[in-house]
């Protein structure tokens, strides 16, 4: 529902094609108008109505009464040595979000978070360890990438068109604030906007199944499953959303996703966490979990964060797995560590969770049990 009252400005960034288009019926304008104005904010990159010369003065003024585009700000950016960014933002009630980029030969890819914490709690990572506040916005979202496109295009070298690629990787878990993410997904898509690929956005889930349906109903853009653990014991450990949704459905999910589209697969994320998942026997339960399903293989080495007990797997355990993996015939790569040196490696994110109470750790806890169950 969109309140156009003056007391409350609807902020433009936030909405996609169809909303935008909703926007301006409900002003009494014509819907064209949707495309104009998504690709000032969006592609050019405006923050103010004034420079929006292809509208009628009289529409930016009234633009300008019922609307807003409203950024979070940019507290600080971190440039690591090999040229991985984060930028911290703050949000409007203070809470801090962090978003990562990483340039590589032929493409750049932006980590961006969906949620402030993160519910989930998997052991070993550390945005779980912050806690949980709330969900971002689709303005909060979708203003990631137009930052990071803004800063990137000022620095030197790089052109308009540094960010090729977009994952959901970064705080939070995007499928529990489905209803937000899906509008910044088609935000992404769109030419208006940034014009990504559907094969360059990609959504990872810790496996929240009936959110992997809802998001295959809504669009076609990439999958990755954290799934970590090759049995439901050790999994329900690691991952403790294992406990709600176990590995045999997870699995049957994942078998059906693309069905309809033999030419992709599902990205299986698969942190080596030394003694604990690494063995050659996780190796042998995991080809037995995975036949049938059309999956990429991705092995992260742990990040370690200050108080866990964690370790990465060596070099050469990591290297064993995945030839065991390759010769069963699943195509497996080993993620490269990146911007380390600045805590901007995968599960390093933290931001900042605003106002932790006791109430909040009540609530957080409640929350908690609501989303993954009485078992947890
Ligand atoms: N909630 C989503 C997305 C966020 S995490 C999900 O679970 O997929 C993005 C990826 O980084 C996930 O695969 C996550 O399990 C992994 N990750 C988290 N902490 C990590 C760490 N300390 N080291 C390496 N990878 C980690």
């Amino acid at each position: 529902m969109i309140a156009s009252s003056p007391a409350q400005k609807v902020n433009l960034l936030g909405l996609d094609k169809k909303a935008m288009q909703d926007f301006f019926i409900h002003a009494g304008e014509k819907p064209y108008r949707a495309d104009q104005v998504l690709k000032w904010i969006h592609f050019n990159g405006s923050d103010n109505f004034d420079a929006m010369t292809n509208l009628s003065k009289t529409l930016r003024q009234k633009l300008s009464e019922t609307a807003e585009i409203s950024l979070p700000q940019v507290i600080y950016e971190k440039a690591a040595e090999d040229g991985t960014y984060k930028w911290l933002l703050r949000l409007n009630d203070g809470n801090c979000i962090e978003t990562v980029y990483i340039p590589e030969k032929t493409r750049g890819t932006l980590c961006i978070s969906s949620q402030v914490g993160c519910i989930l709690n998997c052991d070993f990572c550390s945005t779980g360890k912050q806690g949980f506040n709330r969900n971002l916005t689709t303005a909060e979202i979708i203003s990631q990438l137009w930052i990071a496109v803004r800063k990137l295009s000022k620095l030197n070298g790089i052109h308009d068109h540094a960010v090729t690629n977009v994952v959901m990787m970064g705080m939070g878990e995007p499928l529990l604030n489905i209803d937000n993410v899906i509008p910044a997904l088609y935000l992404m898509l769109d030419d208006f906007a940034y014009g990504l690929s559907k094969r360059r956005v990609t959504v990872s889930t810790a496996g929240v199944i009936p959110a992997m349906t809802q998001l295959r109903a809504a669009t076609d853009v990439a999958l990755a499953v954290s799934l970590h653990a090759p049995n439901d014991e050790l999994r329900n450990k690691i991952v403790p959303l294992n406990k709600k949704y176990p590995l045999k459905e997870l699995m049957a999910v994942c078998r059906e996703y693309f069905r309809d589209d033999p030419r992709r697969s599902i990205t299986m994320e698969y942190v080596m966490l030394a003694g604990v998942n690494d063995k050659p026997e996780h190796a042998r339960q995991l080809i037995k979990i995975l036949s049938g399903v059309r999956v990429k293989i991705n092995l992260i080495p742990f990040n370690p964060f200050p108080h866990t007990d964690y370790k990465r797997s060596d070099a050469s355990t990591i290297q064993h797995f995945r030839d065991t993996l390759m010769q069963a015939g699943f195509n497996t790569t080993i993620r490269r560590t990146r911007g380390d040196d600045i805590d901007a490696a995968c599960g390093q994110l933290v931001g900042e969770v605003h106002d932790r109470t006791k109430r909040q750790q009540r609530y957080l806890e409640q929350a908690r049990k609501k989303v993954i169950g009485d078992a947890s």
